[in-house]
């Protein structure tokens, strides 16, 4: 390990910091920033890589009202906080897109698309999740175009219009509050006749005059001609099937997790399985934030997770010395 050197300043070329890393972490959200910020305090020569500048997920959730220190922030203002932090600390983050993470043995190989390989004695995966897809007709045709995943970024194209939010969990009713002081009506359609989201949420959205229920019901079709008409709604009990008039549809069904890129334990639905110091099955690969098998999705979860994996990486470094 040697003394990493303040800001990413004059490190244009990644191949031209180090060689061999200590440390790269895959994804620069909350999980990969606070793993970052950990690393970088204990002395390890850390390389954050993040396929996009701006991450994935949290950029998606509106407002944050649950992260200690922040009554209410946007997820965007958020980032930006860690990421100056991270920077301040030292630790040096790049854009890459990375392919594959390759264990051999005592090294771990990290192949990009854009930055050929690198080396390194550890990896942490935090490469995050991202939004599920109904795979209904007319989903890919309209997205952008009356489909969205993101309430928060789409949201004000929709003022006065009436829109559909699918799904019942907590993103889902979440949406549908935010999407309520815009449009003129939410209709939420959900698959069954319960919600998954929490009764604070569930009582906020029941007080809004504006946001309607349709329960057992699901999208079959996605219909319109330059935008987004209308949906072909089943009900799942009844069998029956109707047609209506809609602006937008904002599917909000939970998240699929980044992990086809490493070969370690994974649970059914592709989330990565780890112990509680964030070690997968494979040895000096640890996971950590939303791409990880967990019961709670948060960023606050994911910062305390991407500690433990520095802690954890740093650990299996100072044991090999
Ligand atoms: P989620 O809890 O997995 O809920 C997904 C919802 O979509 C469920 O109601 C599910 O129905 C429905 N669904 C799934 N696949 C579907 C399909 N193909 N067609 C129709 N409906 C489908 O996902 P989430 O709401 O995104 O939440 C993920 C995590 O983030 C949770 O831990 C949640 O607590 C957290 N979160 C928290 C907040 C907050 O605290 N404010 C905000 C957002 C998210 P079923 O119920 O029938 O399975």
């Amino acid at each position: 390990m040697q003394e990493v050197s303040g800001g990413n300043s004059g490190a244009n070329m990644i191949q031209d910091v180090v060689t061999m890393y200590d440390l790269i972490i895959v994804g620069g959200g909350p999980a990969g920033l606070a793993a970052g910020i950990y690393a970088v305090r204990y002395g390890m020569d850390v390389l954050v890589l993040e396929r996009s500048v701006v991450p994935g997920q949290i950029s998606l959730t509106g407002v944050i009202e649950n992260y200690p220190g922040f009554a209410s922030i946007s997820g965007i203002g958020l980032m930006e906080h860690f990421r100056e932090h991270a920077e301040a600390a030292g630790v040096i983050i790049k854009t890459a897109d990375v392919e594959k993470v390759k264990d051999a043995g005592d090294k771990k190989i990290v192949v990009t698309y854009d930055e050929g390989e690198l080396e390194s004695r550890t990896v942490i995966i935090a490469t995050g999740a991202e939004p599920r897809r109904l795979d209904v007709a007319g989903e890919d045709k309209f997205l952008g175009r009356g489909v969205s995943y993101c309430a928060t970024c789409d949201g004000p194209f929709f003022a006065g219009q009436d829109v559909i939010v699918v799904g019942g969990g907590d993103s889902a009713i979440t949406d549908a509050l935010i999407l309520s002081d815009i449009a003129a009506k939410v209709y939420v359609v959900h698959r069954r006749d319960e919600l998954r989201s929490c009764e604070l949420l569930e009582k906020r959205a029941h007080k809004k005059g504006n946001i309607e229920f349709i329960w057992d019901t699901v999208i079959e079709e996605i219909l319109g001609e330059e935008l987004v008409k209308k949906v072909l709604l089943k009900n799942v009990r009844t069998g029956d099937r109707t047609e209506m008039p809609i602006s937008g549809v904002f599917v909000s069904i939970g998240i699929l997790p980044r992990t086809e890129l490493v070969d370690v334990d994974k649970n059914k639905s592709g989330f990565i399985k780890t112990n509680e110091r964030m070690e997968t099955s494979v040895s000096g690969i640890y996971a950590a934030g939303d791409c990880r098998e967990t019961i709670l999705w948060q960023v606050v979860t994911a910062v305390g997770e991407g500690a433990i994996a520095a802690v954890s990486a740093h650990e299996y470094i100072m044991v090999r010395e």
